[in-house]
């Protein structure tokens, strides 16, 4: 048996993109489909789910719901391959902004949940399979639920199904994360963690090749703590760093309750994140924060403008690339030059030796802070060490 459906957008993924877009589009008046694989949205978490501020002013909220939040951030901890650390506290920084450390098992099902009662249909456990043009400006998706075949036609489809997206090239757009340029992530969930409340990050070629070792409080001794490195770099898996990490004194005494890994994009964005009526949200999109590993932020800015792009299109009656490609315009003009920015930013710290990583770490311990960004901590660095300057110089202006 198959169940044939149509809509106006069918969104595929209810990550924080997809279901932003989802919302969206159905705010704007489009008759929304978003389907999951999953069966429960959140679950399992593949995150550290740490945030800034600044994503509720495109969720349109201006304070996080409380079930979000499980610490709020207001000091952060680098470490050095040699020891040297730097406290970023509000003795340091004369803005502090706060960011927060997410429950995502929450915080995605209620922006799945935003979006339902937008008027978005949910269908979970419902696996894209594959797609296809259909005559008359219409696409097809072949997907799969419980076993069963169900075929869904619609005028725009949004892939917003994540760093393996199968979406794209259906339609057109090469998805696939070329190796190097993909993070190879794992991450525990930790109690009897000894914490004072600061989100810690550790660098070194030994401790993390290419990336960094994370902690992140959850609660008084409950943390994530977790590894991104790159694996072009080493011979050596992710998972052996970060129980050499745990094997340190740092973690004496800490008890592991939840594992997860994942991939992380670590490029530049698709060259283009549209086609005939088609667009890419989020990690689909690869508009990942390639310094920090970071892309929930983006993943909800490029969401929202997916929805109401599609949504619009589907009013005008156009839904051809040249009528979508204003997407892409607008999370360019957004946070395209940051993405680019880090991207370069990125290369440069991957290739600093450890001893460049200690000296950097000693020139911020010597300065102020406005706020902590990483652009004002790349600047930061640069100003004072003469050799990374000649390095960053091409575009910290
Ligand atoms: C270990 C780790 C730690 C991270 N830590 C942070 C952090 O602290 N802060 C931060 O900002 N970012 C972090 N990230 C990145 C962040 O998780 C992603 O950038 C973000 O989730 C992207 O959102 P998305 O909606 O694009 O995709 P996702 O959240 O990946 O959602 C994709 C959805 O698509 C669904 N899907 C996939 N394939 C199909 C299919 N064939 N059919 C139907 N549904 C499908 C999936 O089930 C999923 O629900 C981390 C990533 C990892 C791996």
């Amino acid at each position: 048996m198959s169940e044939h459906l149509t809509c106006d957008v069918l969104v595929v993924g209810l990550g924080p993109g997809g279901s932003t877009a989802a919302r969206f589009a159905a705010e704007a008046g489009a008759r929304v489909i978003a389907i999951d694989k999953r069966a429960e949205i959140g679950t399992p978490v593949q995150c550290a789910e740490a945030v800034s501020e600044g994503i509720l002013a495109h969720l349109g909220l201006s304070a996080p719901k409380d079930r979000w939040i499980t610490w709020k951030v207001a000091h952060v901890r680098l470490v050095s391959p040699s020891n040297i650390v730097v406290n970023l506290d509000d003795e340091r920084v004369s803005k502090m902004k706060f960011g927060y450390v997410l429950d995502r098992k929450v915080f995605d099902k209620d922006l799945a949940t935003m979006a339902a009662d937008a008027g978005a249909e949910l269908r979970l456990k419902t696996r894209f399979v594959s797609g296809e043009r259909l005559e008359g400006g219409l696409v097809r998706a072949h997907a799969r639920h419980f076993g069963q075949d169900v075929v869904i036609d619609a005028k725009v489809i949004i892939a917003a199904d994540g760093v393996a997206s199968r979406v794209g090239p259906y339609f057109g757009v090469k998805t696939v994360v070329p190796l190097k340029h993909m993070e190879s992530c794992v991450q525990y969930e930790m109690t009897n963690v000894s914490l004072d409340g600061a989100i810690e990050f550790y660098f070194g070629k030994d401790v993390a090749p290419g990336g960094y070792v994370w902690v992140f409080p959850k609660g008084e001794s409950k943390a994530n703590v977790g590894i991104g490195i790159i694996p072009s770099l080493t011979d050596r898996h992710a998972k052996d760093y970060l129980d050499a990490f745990l094997a340190s004194d740092r973690m004496k005494g800490a008890r592991v309750v939840e594992i997860n890994a994942g991939g992380v994009p670590v490029c530049r964005p698709l060259k283009e994140t549209f086609a005939d009526n088609l667009l890419l949200v989020g990690d689909a999109a690869r508009v990942v924060n390639p310094l920090t590993g970071g892309g929930i932020a983006t993943a909800i800015e490029s969401g929202k403008y997916a929805g109401m792009a599609a949504a619009k299109a589907v009013a005008e009656g156009r839904t051809d690339r040249a009528a979508l490609a204003a997407y892409q315009d607008e999370w360019q003009a957004s946070f395209g030059k940051r993405l680019e920015l880090f991207y370069k930013a990125q290369q440069v710290l991957t290739s600093m030796s450890d001893a460049e990583l200690d000296d950097a770490a000693t020139a911020l311990g010597k300065c102020g802070f406005e706020s902590i960004s990483e652009l004002e901590l790349l600047k930061a660095v640069a100003k004072t060490n003469m050799k990374l300057l000649l390095k960053f110089r091409t575009f910290l202006t």
